[in-house]
């Protein structure tokens, strides 16, 4: 088959920024195809069947909830946007979470969706650096959410304002941990941006986790017209005169469009550009990701006696190390999810019990492994994983927790890169990002993760704003942009 089809826009990746900015695009009558490699939607928050189980890829929670009655948060300006009733998308609150440094997490600073409740934790533990921690909340409450990077180390601020050092790497630990692209630091627009979106804002999840939202993304497109193409990658995108004027696709068909808006990564997206347009200025990828551990038990973590905390974000001692392990994964800290620890309304509960952990790895160390080996070392990894949360968690005997558990599963950066095209599986993307959504072609334009806004309402977000930006603003058909 070699007919190309033209398209007002067509977007590359049907993750939660090419599905945003599909809703948005068609909602303003624009002739729009999503164009997604694999054969399901969602991208780095997808889901997956395993013997009869339907699993989460990616979500732990939904950041940015903002409780009723708060405005302007960025999940209303999503929901508002994209014409999503708050109701369509029943979001649970997180019941209890915490930050939990040393060996056995007895260093503990709690958070719910009340953010007295962290700054009450932050007096009890840290009382010298109350004044200061204060100063920092004040700054990041008035710093704008914006991708647009600042050069300044959060790390710097961060010590400058509280000046203690393990209340310095306890506030870096979840923010890294939940979208850091780079090692050791981040951006202070970006950490102000995650502090906002995990800690005063707050968590939350669906019932029935991302497939709830990826129903009403996918209804919504459907109803306003969208084209969708599964199974139909972008191999080359052709350029002429600095403009992309044809997208290949994997099976040798082509497809045109004025506007394209890409949401697989600035490296990913150079890559495709052909012939090569001028190197300089074409992002490096990052190097952080992750190894992910599921359990299935056959009761609620709380009643085996792991605890009520839905997230707990976890390092073994009083500095935390935000980089590539030496080794395939680094268990010295990671994060646990509990999904079942969300206050899900009297009486509803989820059909399992589920405890997810997920550590820091090296993709290096897992991309060119024979299959047999990569299996034996998932197998060997997966107990080391568990029993470093575990520390963390409630006791429980070992052969206890092994009656309980009914499934596992296990996905490392190999799984990542291999189902999303990520490289180096890393799940932030490039450590510089492109606020503006510029490329090297002047109508290819990025969204998602590695313009700058992450997460699943960071990335819907972002969808949106490439969206309005370089279509319906330019084609003069929208109002204010988010
Ligand atoms: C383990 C894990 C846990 C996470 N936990 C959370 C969480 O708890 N809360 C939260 O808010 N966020 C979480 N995230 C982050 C969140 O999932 C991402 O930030 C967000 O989904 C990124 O969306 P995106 O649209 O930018 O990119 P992607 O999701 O990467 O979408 C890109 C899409 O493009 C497709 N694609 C790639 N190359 C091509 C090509 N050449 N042609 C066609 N299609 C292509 C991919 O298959 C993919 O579907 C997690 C991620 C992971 C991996």
């Amino acid at each position: 088959m070699n007919t190309r089809t033209h398209y007002d826009v067509a977007i590359i990746g049907a993750g939660l920024s090419g599905l945003a900015a599909g809703v948005r695009l068609a909602h303003f009558g624009k002739r729009v195809c999503i164009l997604e490699r694999h054969s399901a939607p969602g991208g780095l928050n997808s889901f997956y069947s395993l013997d009869g189980r339907k699993f989460d890829v990616g979500l732990h929670a939904v950041t940015n909830f903002g409780r009723p009655g708060s405005r302007g948060t960025p999940l209303l300006k999503v929901l508002r946007q994209l014409r999503i009733d708050r109701d369509e998308i029943e979001f649970c609150e997180q019941r209890q979470s915490r930050v939990a440094f040393g060996p056995a997490g007895e260093t503990s600073l709690r958070f719910t969706n009340d953010f007295t409740v962290f700054e009450g934790e932050v007096a009890r533990l840290f009382p010298a650096a109350m004044d200061g921690f204060r100063r920092l909340v004040t700054l990041i409450r008035s710093t704008e959410p914006s991708p647009a990077a600042t050069g300044v180390s959060a790390r710097e601020i961060v010590r400058r304002h509280v000046g203690d050092p393990l209340l310095e790497e306890m506030l870096l630990c979840p923010v890294l941990f939940y979208g850091g692209p780079r090692e050791h630091d981040i951006d202070f627009a970006q950490f102000a941006l995650l502090f906002q979106a995990i800690l005063l804002e707050g968590l939350a999840r669906p019932y029935e986790g991302i497939r709830a939202i990826l129903r009403v993304l996918l209804d919504k497109y459907r109803q306003a017209g969208g084209e969708r193409r599964m199974n139909c990658g972008v191999s080359r995108i052709v350029q002429r005169d600095g403009r992309a004027v044809s997208l290949v696709l994997d099976g040798g068909g082509e497809v045109s469009a004025d506007e394209v808006l890409s949401a697989i990564g600035g490296p990913e997206t150079a890559a495709l550009i052909a012939p090569a347009v001028g190197t300089p200025g074409n992002p490096a990828p990052g190097v952080i990701t992750y190894v992910e551990t599921v359990s299935v038990l056959n009761r609620e973590p709380a009643d085996l006696g792991l605890g009520g905390d839905t997230i707990v974000f976890f390092n073994d001692s009083p500095r935390f190390h935000y980089e590539r392990p030496g080794n395939q994964v680094d268990v010295r800290s990671g994060v646990i999810c509990m999904p079942n620890n969300f206050d899900f309304g009297a009486g509803r509960r989820l059909p399992e019990g589920l405890l997810r952990v997920t550590c820091l790895a090296n993709y290096d160390l897992w991309a060119p492994l024979p299959e047999e080996t990569y299996q034996a070392d998932k197998r060997r990894w997966f107990p080391l994983v568990q029993g470093a949360a575990r520390r963390v968690l409630g006791p429980v005997a070992d052969a206890a927790f092994d009656a309980a558990t009914i499934a596992t599963d296990m996905y490392t950066p190999r799984t990542i890169a291999r189902f999303t095209g990520r490289a180096n599986g890393a799940i932030y993307g490039a450590p510089v990002k492109s606020p503006d959504g510029a490329t090297a072609l002047s109508n290819l334009h990025l969204c998602g993760t590695d313009q700058g806004l992450l997460g699943i309402v960071g990335s819907m977000l972002s969808g949106i704003s490439m969206a309005n930006r370089h279509v319906l603003l330019k084609a003069g058909g929208v109002g204010a942009a988010p």
